[in-house]
């Protein structure tokens, strides 16, 4: 009873939070070790609300608190694009994400450099009783035209981090887990889970 289930079929989030939350003391389950397979549709008007209906939804079909995350790619040059689609941006039927990749470079590449960006995260936990609660992340940086590093997934590859001269995608996981939006998110929803967990 006293598990926190991994709200997320994304393979990448699993493991990010997974190491995130390792010291937490609090159990964690991903949907495949309880068989549960469940999409959630995405399509509300703020991060706040899809992870909300995500945690909620994971919630009420396992029983489990539940904590899942909506995150973007927000691009200053795009208006904020791809934001809430950053999952879905690609014309093309059964997109992966080298394909999101290249359409954003596609769309960015008239446009002066530096093409500087973040990324956001919300986290949203899910008690047994449907009350939800939120906590926030960002991180900083900019989209480069060539990718670089082989970690992470989605944009890693092409969101270079000034300050350390690297992309997301050349960061190893302790690394990224120091200053990630899902980390940043992840830290300010500790004090949420330690109360629902009493730790
Ligand atoms: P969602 O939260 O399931 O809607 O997916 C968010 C999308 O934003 C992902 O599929 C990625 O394309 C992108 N994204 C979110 N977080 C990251 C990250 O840490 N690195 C790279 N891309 C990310």
């Amino acid at each position: 009873m006293n598990k926190l289930l991994i709200a997320t079929n994304n393979n990448g989030k699993i493991l990010e939070f997974q190491d995130l939350l390792k010291d937490s003391g609090i159990e964690l389950v991903t949907p495949g070790q309880i068989n549960l397979e469940l999409e959630v549709e995405e399509d509300g008007p703020t991060y706040a609300e899809n992870a909300g209906r995500k945690a909620i939804a994971f919630a009420q079909a396992s029983g489990l608190i539940s904590l899942a995350d909506d995150s973007g790619l927000e691009v200053d040059a795009l208006d904020g694009a791809p934001g809430l689609y950053s999952a879905r941006y690609s014309p093309k039927p059964g997109a992966k994400d080298a394909d999101r990749r290249a359409f954003l470079l596609e769309n960015l590449k008239d446009k002066p450099r530096p093409w500087t960006a973040h990324f956001h995260a919300t986290v949203a936990i899910a008690s047994l009783l449907g009350e939800v609660q939120l906590a926030e992340g960002n991180c900083f940086g900019e989209i480069i035209p060539e990718e670089r590093g082989t970690g992470g997934f989605g944009y890693d590859p092409i969101f270079f981090i000034p300050e350390l001269g690297k992309t997301m995608a050349e960061l190893d996981m302790d690394e990224k887990n120091r200053l990630s939006h899902r980390a940043r998110a992840a830290m300010n929803a500790m004090p949420i889970l330690k109360k629902l967990f009493g730790k």
